[in-house]
Protein backbone atom coordinates (compact mmCIF):
# COMPACT_ATOMS: atom_id res chain seq x y z
CA UNK A 1 0.00 0.00 0.00
CA UNK A 2 2.56 2.60 -0.98
CA UNK A 3 -0.03 5.76 -0.20
CA UNK A 4 1.37 5.30 3.67
CA UNK A 5 5.07 3.92 2.86
CA UNK A 6 7.41 6.33 3.42
CA UNK A 7 10.35 4.02 3.81
CA UNK A 8 13.06 5.14 1.86
CA UNK A 9 14.77 1.67 1.75
CA UNK A 10 14.91 1.43 -2.18
CA UNK A 11 15.76 5.18 -2.03
CA UNK A 12 18.73 4.70 -1.97
CA UNK A 13 18.76 3.76 -5.15
CA UNK A 14 19.83 6.12 -7.93
CA UNK A 15 16.43 7.90 -9.71
CA UNK A 16 16.47 6.26 -13.32
CA UNK A 17 17.18 3.16 -11.43
CA UNK A 18 13.64 4.04 -9.64
CA UNK A 19 12.38 4.71 -12.68
CA UNK A 20 12.46 1.54 -14.16
CA UNK A 21 11.78 -0.92 -11.06
CA UNK A 22 10.58 1.73 -8.50
CA UNK A 23 7.30 0.41 -6.85
CA UNK A 24 7.68 -2.54 -9.12
CA UNK A 25 5.12 -5.34 -7.01
CA UNK A 26 5.63 -8.87 -8.69
CA UNK A 27 2.54 -11.03 -7.99
CA UNK A 28 2.48 -15.05 -7.41
CA UNK A 29 3.43 -15.29 -11.38
CA UNK A 30 6.44 -13.56 -11.22
CA UNK A 31 6.04 -11.44 -14.55
CA UNK A 32 8.53 -9.82 -15.49
CA UNK A 33 6.75 -6.49 -16.79
CA UNK A 34 4.20 -4.57 -14.14
CA UNK A 35 0.85 -6.10 -13.85
CA UNK A 36 -2.39 -4.59 -14.93
CA UNK A 37 -4.89 -5.19 -12.29
CA UNK A 38 -8.22 -4.41 -13.74
CA UNK A 39 -10.42 -5.18 -10.58
CA UNK A 40 -12.64 -2.52 -9.08
CA UNK A 41 -12.70 -4.63 -5.73
CA UNK A 42 -10.73 -7.13 -3.67
CA UNK A 43 -12.06 -10.53 -1.72
CA UNK A 44 -11.88 -11.13 2.21
CA UNK A 45 -11.04 -14.74 3.17
CA UNK A 46 -13.67 -14.06 5.87
CA UNK A 47 -15.90 -11.57 7.45
CA UNK A 48 -13.30 -11.39 10.45
CA UNK A 49 -10.71 -9.88 7.64
CA UNK A 50 -13.31 -7.87 5.83
CA UNK A 51 -14.19 -6.12 9.49
CA UNK A 52 -10.46 -5.77 10.36
CA UNK A 53 -9.76 -4.03 7.11
CA UNK A 54 -12.61 -1.52 7.73
CA UNK A 55 -11.72 -1.11 11.32
CA UNK A 56 -8.49 -0.32 9.72
CA UNK A 57 -6.44 -2.58 11.64
CA UNK A 58 -4.92 -4.63 8.38
CA UNK A 59 -4.04 -2.46 5.21
CA UNK A 60 -5.34 -4.15 2.16
CA UNK A 61 -6.62 -3.23 -0.78
CA UNK A 62 -10.37 -2.82 -0.31
CA UNK A 63 -11.84 -0.89 -3.48
CA UNK A 64 -10.24 0.51 -6.66
CA UNK A 65 -11.20 4.06 -5.82
CA UNK A 66 -9.32 4.23 -2.38
CA UNK A 67 -5.80 2.09 -4.18
CA UNK A 68 -5.43 -0.39 -6.57
CA UNK A 69 -1.87 -2.64 -6.73
CA UNK A 70 -1.26 -1.09 -11.05
CA UNK A 71 -2.09 2.51 -9.74
CA UNK A 72 0.15 1.91 -6.49
CA UNK A 73 3.11 1.34 -8.50
CA UNK A 74 2.76 3.95 -10.53
CA UNK A 75 2.11 6.73 -7.52
CA UNK A 76 5.37 4.35 -5.51
CA UNK A 77 7.46 4.93 -8.59
CA UNK A 78 7.30 8.53 -9.42
CA UNK A 79 7.16 9.40 -5.66
CA UNK A 80 10.67 7.83 -5.73
CA UNK A 81 11.30 9.64 -8.71
CA UNK A 82 10.53 13.18 -7.35
CA UNK A 83 11.58 12.33 -3.75
CA UNK A 84 8.26 12.66 -2.19
CA UNK A 85 6.68 11.44 0.86
CA UNK A 86 3.72 10.83 -0.69
CA UNK A 87 2.57 10.30 -4.03
CA UNK A 88 -1.91 10.05 -5.55
CA UNK A 89 -2.49 9.62 -8.87
CA UNK A 90 -5.63 10.89 -10.36
CA UNK A 91 -7.69 10.59 -13.68
CA UNK A 92 -6.86 14.18 -15.06
CA UNK A 93 -4.60 16.78 -14.27
CA UNK A 94 -7.17 19.41 -13.47
CA UNK A 95 -8.62 17.00 -10.87
CA UNK A 96 -5.39 17.23 -9.70
CA UNK A 97 -5.44 21.00 -9.77
CA UNK A 98 -9.01 20.81 -8.25
CA UNK A 99 -8.43 18.30 -5.57
CA UNK A 100 -5.04 19.65 -4.35
CA UNK A 101 -6.68 23.28 -3.57
CA UNK A 102 -10.46 22.09 -2.71
CA UNK A 103 -8.99 19.83 -0.19
CA UNK A 104 -7.38 22.38 2.26
CA UNK A 105 -9.56 25.44 1.54
CA UNK A 106 -13.18 26.76 3.04
CA UNK A 107 -15.28 29.70 3.12
CA UNK A 108 -13.51 33.18 4.04
CA UNK A 109 -9.77 31.50 2.75
CA UNK A 110 -7.89 33.27 0.27
CA UNK A 111 -5.41 31.95 -2.23
CA UNK A 112 -3.37 33.58 -4.35
CA UNK A 113 -1.62 32.30 -7.38
CA UNK A 114 0.15 33.66 -10.69
CA UNK A 115 -1.78 35.05 -13.16
CA UNK A 116 0.00 32.95 -16.59
CA UNK A 117 -2.38 29.81 -16.08
CA UNK A 118 -3.27 27.33 -17.83
CA UNK A 119 -6.57 28.22 -19.03
CA UNK A 120 -9.05 25.66 -16.70
CA UNK A 121 -6.63 26.46 -13.74
CA UNK A 122 -7.84 30.17 -14.36
CA UNK A 123 -11.36 28.65 -15.00
CA UNK A 124 -10.88 26.82 -11.12
CA UNK A 125 -9.23 29.88 -9.07
CA UNK A 126 -10.44 32.93 -10.49
CA UNK A 127 -14.21 31.92 -11.38
CA UNK A 128 -15.03 28.85 -9.22
CA UNK A 129 -13.32 29.53 -5.85
CA UNK A 130 -14.92 33.13 -5.52
CA UNK A 131 -18.50 30.90 -5.75
CA UNK A 132 -17.64 29.42 -2.69
CA UNK A 133 -16.56 32.86 -0.82
CA UNK A 134 -13.16 31.94 -1.05
CA UNK A 135 -11.05 34.93 -2.29
CA UNK A 136 -8.58 34.59 -5.52
CA UNK A 137 -5.77 37.09 -6.06
CA UNK A 138 -3.97 36.68 -9.37
CA UNK A 139 -0.23 37.97 -9.69
CA UNK A 140 1.84 38.78 -12.25
CA UNK A 141 4.89 35.89 -11.38
CA UNK A 142 7.64 37.12 -11.99
CA UNK A 143 7.14 40.71 -10.16
CA UNK A 144 8.44 39.79 -6.74
CA UNK A 145 7.11 42.99 -5.55
CA UNK A 146 3.64 41.89 -6.29
CA UNK A 147 4.07 38.84 -4.62
CA UNK A 148 5.03 40.54 -1.33
CA UNK A 149 2.02 42.54 -1.48
CA UNK A 150 -0.32 39.79 -2.66
CA UNK A 151 1.39 37.82 0.68
CA UNK A 152 1.43 40.31 3.01
CA UNK A 153 -1.94 38.89 4.76
CA UNK A 154 -2.73 35.20 5.86
CA UNK A 155 -3.29 33.13 3.05
CA UNK A 156 -4.54 29.65 2.25
CA UNK A 157 -2.41 28.42 -0.73
CA UNK A 158 -0.53 29.71 -3.43
CA UNK A 159 -0.52 28.18 -6.86
CA UNK A 160 1.82 28.73 -9.00
CA UNK A 161 2.85 27.26 -12.95
CA UNK A 162 6.42 27.84 -14.10
CA UNK A 163 7.68 27.53 -16.95
CA UNK A 164 3.95 29.04 -17.64
CA UNK A 165 1.56 28.62 -20.50
CA UNK A 166 1.92 29.64 -23.41
CA UNK A 167 4.33 32.69 -22.86
CA UNK A 168 7.13 30.59 -20.86
CA UNK A 169 7.32 32.64 -17.85
CA UNK A 170 9.98 31.82 -15.06
CA UNK A 171 8.54 32.28 -11.29
CA UNK A 172 11.40 32.62 -8.80
CA UNK A 173 9.91 29.21 -7.12
CA UNK A 174 12.17 29.39 -3.50
CA UNK A 175 11.51 33.41 -3.15
CA UNK A 176 8.01 32.86 -3.56
CA UNK A 177 7.96 29.68 -1.37
CA UNK A 178 10.05 31.48 1.28
CA UNK A 179 6.50 34.31 0.97
CA UNK A 180 4.11 31.92 0.75
CA UNK A 181 5.20 30.51 4.27
CA UNK A 182 5.45 33.64 6.00
CA UNK A 183 1.84 34.53 5.43
CA UNK A 184 1.33 30.72 6.81
CA UNK A 185 -0.02 29.33 3.43
CA UNK A 186 0.83 25.92 1.33
CA UNK A 187 2.49 26.19 -2.12
CA UNK A 188 1.43 23.59 -4.75
CA UNK A 189 3.95 24.43 -7.95
CA UNK A 190 2.18 22.54 -11.45
CA UNK A 191 5.15 21.31 -12.87
CA UNK A 192 3.68 19.97 -15.74
CA UNK A 193 6.34 21.73 -18.32
CA UNK A 194 9.68 21.15 -16.96
CA UNK A 195 8.80 17.44 -15.55
CA UNK A 196 10.60 15.48 -12.47
CA UNK A 197 13.39 15.78 -14.48
CA UNK A 198 14.00 19.12 -15.50
CA UNK A 199 13.32 21.25 -12.18
CA UNK A 200 12.70 20.03 -8.11
CA UNK A 201 10.19 22.54 -6.62
CA UNK A 202 10.20 20.84 -3.14
CA UNK A 203 13.80 21.69 -3.12
CA UNK A 204 12.99 24.57 -3.84
CA UNK A 205 10.45 24.78 -0.65
CA UNK A 206 7.21 23.99 -2.52
CA UNK A 207 5.02 22.00 -0.26
CA UNK A 208 3.19 20.19 -3.14
CA UNK A 209 3.58 19.35 -6.79
CA UNK A 210 1.66 18.50 -9.15
CA UNK A 211 0.89 17.03 -12.87
CA UNK A 212 -0.95 16.00 -15.88
CA UNK A 213 0.44 13.28 -16.86
CA UNK A 214 -1.12 13.69 -19.97
CA UNK A 215 1.63 15.49 -20.86
CA UNK A 216 5.36 14.23 -21.21
CA UNK A 217 5.04 11.54 -18.76
CA UNK A 218 2.44 10.00 -21.24
CA UNK A 219 4.70 11.32 -23.50
CA UNK A 220 2.92 9.43 -26.49
CA UNK A 221 -0.62 10.99 -26.26
CA UNK A 222 -1.98 8.09 -25.06
CA UNK A 223 -3.92 8.24 -21.49
CA UNK A 224 -5.18 11.12 -19.46
CA UNK A 225 -3.75 11.17 -15.93
CA UNK A 226 -2.58 13.58 -12.88
CA UNK A 227 -0.57 13.11 -9.65
CA UNK A 228 -0.13 15.05 -6.77
CA UNK A 229 3.11 14.58 -4.51
CA UNK A 230 3.81 15.89 -1.17
CA UNK A 231 4.16 15.22 2.38
CA UNK A 232 2.26 12.32 4.31
CA UNK A 233 0.93 14.79 6.35
CA UNK A 234 -0.45 16.97 3.94
CA UNK A 235 -1.94 13.59 2.92
CA UNK A 236 -3.28 12.88 6.44
CA UNK A 237 -4.66 16.23 7.20
CA UNK A 238 -6.27 16.96 3.96
CA UNK A 239 -5.62 15.03 0.78
CA UNK A 240 -6.24 11.55 1.59
CA UNK A 241 -10.26 11.66 2.70
CA UNK A 242 -10.66 14.06 0.07
CA UNK A 243 -9.72 11.77 -2.89
CA UNK A 244 -11.32 8.86 -1.31
CA UNK A 245 -14.50 10.41 -1.16
CA UNK A 246 -14.61 12.59 -3.99
CA UNK A 247 -13.52 10.26 -6.39
CA UNK A 248 -11.03 11.49 -8.88
CA UNK A 249 -9.18 7.91 -9.45
CA UNK A 250 -6.96 6.78 -12.24
CA UNK A 251 -8.66 3.46 -14.29
CA UNK A 252 -5.73 0.93 -13.53
CA UNK A 253 -5.49 0.39 -17.19
CA UNK A 254 -3.83 4.40 -17.64
CA UNK A 255 -2.10 3.83 -14.54
CA UNK A 256 -0.42 0.82 -16.27
CA UNK A 257 0.30 2.98 -19.56
CA UNK A 258 2.13 5.62 -17.32
CA UNK A 259 3.83 3.14 -15.31
CA UNK A 260 5.65 1.94 -18.15
CA UNK A 261 6.43 5.11 -19.47
CA UNK A 262 8.30 6.04 -16.82
CA UNK A 263 11.13 4.13 -17.66
CA UNK A 264 11.77 6.01 -21.00
CA UNK A 265 10.86 9.58 -19.26
CA UNK A 266 14.49 10.68 -19.12
CA UNK A 267 15.60 9.21 -22.68
CA UNK A 268 12.61 11.39 -23.87
CA UNK A 269 13.20 14.80 -22.18
CA UNK A 270 16.78 14.74 -22.62
CA UNK A 271 15.82 14.06 -26.76
CA UNK A 272 13.05 16.49 -26.01
CA UNK A 273 15.23 19.51 -24.54
CA UNK A 274 18.24 19.24 -27.68
CA UNK A 275 15.46 18.91 -30.52
CA UNK A 276 13.61 22.18 -28.83
CA UNK A 277 16.98 23.77 -27.71
CA UNK A 278 18.02 23.05 -31.86
CA UNK A 279 14.70 24.44 -33.14
CA UNK A 280 14.46 27.40 -30.96
CA UNK A 281 17.93 29.01 -32.25
CA UNK A 282 16.95 28.00 -35.39
CA UNK A 283 13.74 29.86 -35.40
CA UNK A 284 15.60 33.26 -34.01
CA UNK A 285 17.37 33.29 -37.26
CA UNK A 286 14.13 32.95 -39.26
CA UNK A 287 12.85 35.70 -41.24
CA UNK A 288 9.38 36.81 -40.94
CA UNK A 289 9.47 34.93 -36.59
CA UNK A 290 9.91 38.38 -34.61
CA UNK A 291 10.67 37.00 -30.76
CA UNK A 292 11.26 33.68 -29.79
CA UNK A 293 10.71 32.68 -26.53
CA UNK A 294 12.75 29.05 -24.64
CA UNK A 295 13.86 28.91 -21.16
CA UNK A 296 17.20 27.71 -21.82
CA UNK A 297 17.87 30.70 -24.69
CA UNK A 298 20.34 33.52 -23.66
CA UNK A 299 18.01 35.98 -24.68
CA UNK A 300 14.74 34.79 -22.89
CA UNK A 301 14.12 37.61 -20.60
CA UNK A 302 15.02 35.37 -17.32
CA UNK A 303 17.63 33.08 -18.60
CA UNK A 304 19.73 33.03 -15.28
CA UNK A 305 16.77 32.39 -13.25
CA UNK A 306 15.85 29.31 -15.56
CA UNK A 307 19.01 28.22 -15.81
CA UNK A 308 19.13 28.68 -11.71
CA UNK A 309 16.21 26.41 -10.99
CA UNK A 310 15.74 24.08 -14.61
CA UNK A 311 18.76 21.72 -15.22
CA UNK A 312 16.65 21.92 -19.29
CA UNK A 313 14.26 23.70 -21.30
CA UNK A 314 11.81 20.99 -22.14
CA UNK A 315 9.94 20.92 -25.37
CA UNK A 316 7.79 23.82 -25.45
CA UNK A 317 8.75 26.74 -27.79
CA UNK A 318 6.69 30.46 -28.35
CA UNK A 319 7.35 32.58 -31.13
CA UNK A 320 5.94 35.13 -32.63
CA UNK A 321 5.25 35.31 -36.40
CA UNK A 322 4.61 39.01 -38.16
CA UNK A 323 1.46 39.80 -39.71
CA UNK A 324 -0.71 38.52 -36.49
CA UNK A 325 -3.58 36.11 -37.03
CA UNK A 326 -3.77 36.08 -40.53
CA UNK A 327 -0.29 35.36 -41.15
CA UNK A 328 -0.07 32.36 -38.38
CA UNK A 329 -3.13 30.59 -39.64
CA UNK A 330 -1.35 30.86 -43.19
CA UNK A 331 1.69 29.04 -41.46
CA UNK A 332 -0.21 26.64 -39.87
CA UNK A 333 -2.10 25.66 -42.71
CA UNK A 334 1.07 25.05 -44.75
CA UNK A 335 2.51 22.96 -42.24
CA UNK A 336 3.00 19.24 -43.66
CA UNK A 337 5.03 17.04 -40.84
CA UNK A 338 4.26 18.87 -37.19
CA UNK A 339 -0.14 18.47 -36.91
CA UNK A 340 -2.05 21.10 -35.25
CA UNK A 341 -2.91 20.15 -32.02
CA UNK A 342 -3.63 21.71 -28.38
CA UNK A 343 -1.86 19.27 -26.55
CA UNK A 344 1.99 18.88 -25.42
CA UNK A 345 4.82 16.57 -24.54
CA UNK A 346 4.00 14.27 -27.16
CA UNK A 347 6.67 12.27 -28.94
CA UNK A 348 4.61 13.93 -32.23
CA UNK A 349 5.47 18.20 -32.72
CA UNK A 350 2.35 19.33 -31.84
CA UNK A 351 1.82 23.38 -32.89
CA UNK A 352 -1.01 25.51 -31.46
CA UNK A 353 -2.34 29.15 -31.85
CA UNK A 354 -3.23 29.82 -27.92
CA UNK A 355 -5.24 32.95 -28.66
CA UNK A 356 -7.39 30.96 -30.95
CA UNK A 357 -7.65 27.76 -28.90
CA UNK A 358 -6.47 27.57 -25.34
CA UNK A 359 -6.78 30.80 -24.27
CA UNK A 360 -9.64 32.08 -26.38
CA UNK A 361 -11.84 32.05 -23.47
CA UNK A 362 -10.23 35.22 -22.08
CA UNK A 363 -10.81 38.15 -23.34
CA UNK A 364 -8.49 40.29 -25.69
CA UNK A 365 -7.59 42.78 -22.83
CA UNK A 366 -6.67 39.56 -20.61
CA UNK A 367 -4.44 37.95 -23.35
CA UNK A 368 -2.77 41.48 -23.92
CA UNK A 369 -1.50 41.42 -20.44
CA UNK A 370 -0.59 37.84 -20.63
CA UNK A 371 1.83 38.64 -23.92
CA UNK A 372 -0.43 36.31 -26.16
CA UNK A 373 -0.34 38.20 -29.27
CA UNK A 374 -2.45 37.55 -32.55
CA UNK A 375 0.54 35.95 -34.10
CA UNK A 376 2.06 33.86 -31.30
CA UNK A 377 2.32 30.25 -31.83
CA UNK A 378 3.19 27.43 -29.44
CA UNK A 379 5.16 24.58 -30.58
CA UNK A 380 5.60 20.99 -28.33
CA UNK A 381 8.77 19.70 -30.18
CA UNK A 382 8.64 16.44 -30.57
CA UNK A 383 11.23 13.29 -30.65
CA UNK A 384 11.57 13.61 -34.41
CA UNK A 385 14.39 14.37 -36.14
CA UNK A 386 14.77 17.56 -35.41
CA UNK A 387 15.87 18.68 -39.18
CA UNK A 388 12.78 17.55 -40.56
CA UNK A 389 10.96 19.72 -38.31
CA UNK A 390 12.91 22.31 -39.22
CA UNK A 391 12.79 22.33 -42.58
CA UNK A 392 9.00 21.97 -42.14
CA UNK A 393 9.04 25.11 -40.56
CA UNK A 394 11.14 27.07 -42.83
CA UNK A 395 8.91 25.97 -45.72
CA UNK A 396 5.53 26.96 -44.17
CA UNK A 397 6.87 30.27 -42.76
CA UNK A 398 7.78 31.64 -47.02
CA UNK A 399 3.91 30.16 -47.24
C1 LIG B 1 -2.48 20.03 -19.41
C2 LIG B 1 -2.22 20.82 -18.19
C3 LIG B 1 -3.05 20.71 -17.07
C4 LIG B 1 -4.30 19.86 -17.07
O1 LIG B 1 -4.06 18.51 -17.28
P1 LIG B 1 -5.14 17.50 -17.96
O2 LIG B 1 -4.46 16.18 -17.85
O3 LIG B 1 -5.37 17.97 -19.35
O4 LIG B 1 -6.39 17.58 -17.14
C5 LIG B 1 -2.72 21.46 -15.96
N1 LIG B 1 -1.65 22.27 -15.94
C6 LIG B 1 -0.83 22.40 -17.01
C7 LIG B 1 0.35 23.29 -16.92
C8 LIG B 1 -1.08 21.67 -18.16
O5 LIG B 1 -0.27 21.82 -19.22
Amino acid sequence: MPHDQTSIASGARRPQTEAVRGGLERSAFGETSEGLFLTSGYVYPSPEAAEAAFKGEVKRYQYSRYANPTVAMFEERLRLIEGAEACYATATGMAAVFAVIMCQVKAGDRVVASRALFGSCDYIIAELLPRYGIESVLVDGTDMDAWERALSRPTACVFIETPSNPTLEIIDIAAVAELTHAAGACFIVDNVFATPLLQRPLELGADVVMYSTTKHIDGQGRTLGGAILGSQRFVDDHLRMFLRHTGPSLSPFNAWVLVKALETLELRVERHCRNALALARFLEGCEGVTRVLYPDLDSHPQAALARRQMRGGSSIIAFEVEGGKARAFRFLNALGLVDIANNLGDAKSLITHPATTTHQRLSAEQRAELGIGDGLVRISVGLEDVEDVKEDLAQALLA
